[in-house]
């Protein structure tokens, strides 16, 4: 997968040399391009951001640099076309479901912001011509975009196939689609069996995988009724068994 990022902080993102990433960087799995925005200032101080039309606090990022900026990317495969990714706490939210929409894409461009975001019309422009999409992390202002594309393209990076050492450890994570959509993965233990008094649960040592598997689903719904309630509700009923319903009910949602 090809990864463009166009940022006034391109060294914000060493931390994706090292790891996961770094590895697939390293064996060619991901292809990540870093891009200063103001090599395509125009003005001696190389501008990029300037007043709110409308009035208000803050600066705006100016359209001419990202435009020329996106244009000088997307000429690097005139054949193909990237999904733009636009970071902002306005746009929707980033799921696990949406890194393995982004997972399965040959070529990403993330536009991390500063300041109060980027002039609307540069989104109104690309998006007419291609998939741009506007995304949030989540429901708090940081100061700019790039941690934000730094925790896309991890998560996104690392459901590359040949990324993770055991390709089945996505499958089992929390949010993942199939049975753990909409649930929390519950407690996870290794050795020794009893650590400072605490104990593991006897199940995991027990060597009976079906039992296993249960008790794991059952942390899961206690975990996601405990900390994620709204995750609860979005249960498809469909996927519940005779047992998870009774344990539901148990905590007080019948299913
Ligand atoms: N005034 C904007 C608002 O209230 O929506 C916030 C601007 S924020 C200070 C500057 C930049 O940080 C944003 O344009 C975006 O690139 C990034 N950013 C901040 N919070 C984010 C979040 N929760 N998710 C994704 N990007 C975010």
């Amino acid at each position: 997968m090809r990864v463009d990022v166009i940022s006034i902080f391109p060294e914000y993102f060493a931390p994706l040399d090292v790891s996961l990433i770094g590895k697939a960087r390293e064996r060619g799995i991901l292809d990540i391009h870093l891009h200063q925005l103001r090599d395509w200032a125009r003005d001696v101080h190389r501008t990029v951001d300037d007043t709110p039309y409308g009035g208000g606090p803050g600066m705006v990022m100016k359209p001419e640099p990202w435009g020329e900026a996106i244009d000088a990317v997307l000429a690097a495969d005139p054949a193909a076309q990237p999904r733009i990714i636009v970071p902002t706490p306005s746009g929707v939210p980033f799921t696990q479901k949406l890194a393995m929409e982004y997972a399965a894409e040959p070529w990403l461009l993330f536009t991390p912001a500063r300041y109060e975001g980027i002039d609307s019309r540069v989104m109104a422009e690309y998006g007419a011509r291609m998939r741009v999409d506007e995304v949030g992390i989540g429901d708090y202002v940081l100061a700019g975009g790039e941690v934000a594309v730094l925790v896309m393209v991890e998560a996104v990076g690392r459901l590359l196939p040949g990324v993770l050492g055991n390709a089945h450890s996505a499958v089992d994570d929390s949010f993942a689609p199939g049975a753990m959509e909409n649930l929390l993965e519950g407690p996870v233990y290794t050795k020794p069996p009893e650590w400072r008094g605490h104990e593991v649960p006897e199940i995991l040592l027990s060597g009976h995988h079906g039992k296993i598997a249960r008790w794991r689903r059952d942390e899961a719904l206690r975990r996601t009724a405990r900390n994620r309630l709204e995750l609860l509700a979005a249960l498809d009923p469909e996927t519940l068994d005779k047992h998870d319903r009774k344990l539901l009910s148990e905590l007080g949602f019948p299913a």
